[in-house]
């Protein structure tokens, strides 16, 4: 954790800050190692302190080696003014886009002489890159959701309700090893799957209609996502056309992603394809998110991402295509960016 540290304290030199708060469990947990789901961090040039309460003392002493544990008691008020005059800093920043209007209040009544700073996104830009045990950690959870899919798809029949397979998936994925998954899993048929982010319904499976799901598994903390769509029986016409036109808008944006485009470029590739082939309207949602401690952080790859794609990065690659009243298609696999290129971790089946 030593050197997330080391690059955080490089960040707030450049942003002339002597201390960071950081609220955002996350961000904690990624600094730290602590996985409590409570608890501050306040950190300097100089100093580290985890502020947990006593529930978390001894787990945050166990496993954030490089901190100070600091037990507190209370809301902020309490504690935060002494603690941050202990590190004698005056200008310190706060995570903006995770402390609340009541909670940044109390702050600022305590503040005195200090100095509070809003900050975004800074230690998200950090989870951004991935270093080698992020990446083993995210790969053993796509297997897990690669394994899930594979083991299920089989067994999915016209007759079968979308819940059922939703709970046969997340029964697999809990059995074969993963911790609470990461979003509510999607199994969307039919009229349903028109939405990006259907919730699984009594719905029966019908045959001839496209079924789009969307699962995920979480291993050690490190998410995966993962969709694939299929059709049950005979497919009809538009299904074919449609699903060659996303799966060829994500092949294209996999082959052809480089390191150094910007969010929106890498959004493009993928775009280009579905608007030339007469349904750029259906495509309303942007080609992929960053993947990691949380299912969705940075990078985003869609229009107005001005994110430059790096080595290390994590991230999905989905384009979808959805018609009110027929249905939708998303094919989604995650990939790593390594020397310029992405590499593909997912490996469950597609049709081709
Ligand atoms: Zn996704």
């Amino acid at each position: 954790m030593s050197h997330r540290l080391e690059k955080l304290r490089q960040r707030l030199v450049e942003s002339e800050l002597e201390a960071i708060l950081i609220s955002q469990g996350e961000n904690r947990r990624y600094l730290s190692g602590f996985t409590g789901s409570a608890g501050f961090l306040l950190i300097s040039q100089k100093s580290a302190i985890l502020a947990t309460d006593f529930r978390y003392v001894e787990q945050a002493q166990s496993q954030a080696a490089d901190f100070d544990i600091a037990q507190i008691e209370g809301e902020l008020p309490n504690w935060f003014p002494d603690l941050a005059s202990s590190l004698g800093a005056k200008r310190i920043g706060f995570e903006a886009n995770d402390l609340s209007f009541s909670t940044y209040r109390q702050l600022v009544a305590t503040a005195g002489e200090k100095e509070l700073v809003p900050t975004e996104e800074i230690v998200e830009s950090l989870r951004a890159i991935k270093d080698e045990e992020e990446l083993e950690l995210i790969t053993r959870a796509v297997e897990l959701a690669d394994a899930a899919f594979e083991e299920v798809a089989p067994m999915i029949h016209p007759g079968m309700k979308e819940k059922e397979v939703a709970w046969e998936l997340e029964k697999l994925l809990r059995e074969r090893g993963s911790e609470t998954v990461p979003f509510d899993l999607i199994v969307a048929s039919g009229p349903n799957s028109t939405l990006p982010h259907a919730r699984p319904s009594d719905r029966v499976l019908l045959p001839g209609e496209p079924v789009v799901i969307d699962i995920g598994a979480r291993f050690q903390g490190y998410c995966s996502d993962l969709s694939r769509t299929f059709c049950l029986g005979n497919e009809d016409k538009t299904f074919g056309k449609i699903y060659d036109l996303v799966l060829g808008a994500q092949l294209t944006a996999i082959a052809t992603i480089e390191a150094r485009m910007s969010g929106e470029e890498a959004d493009a590739l993928a775009r280009t394809v579905i608007e030339q082939g007469g349904y750029g309207e259906a495509f309303g949602h942007g080609l992929g998110h960053g993947v990691g401690l949380a299912p969705h952080e940075q990078p985003r790859l869609g229009r107005g991402s001005s994110t430059t794609l790096a080595d290390g990065m994590v991230f999905t690659i989905e384009p979808g295509i959805y018609i009110k009243g027929w249905g939708g298609v998303r094919v989604e696999d995650m990939v790593v960016i390594e020397s310029g290129r992405a590499r593909v971790l997912s490996k469950a089946k597609k049709i081709d």
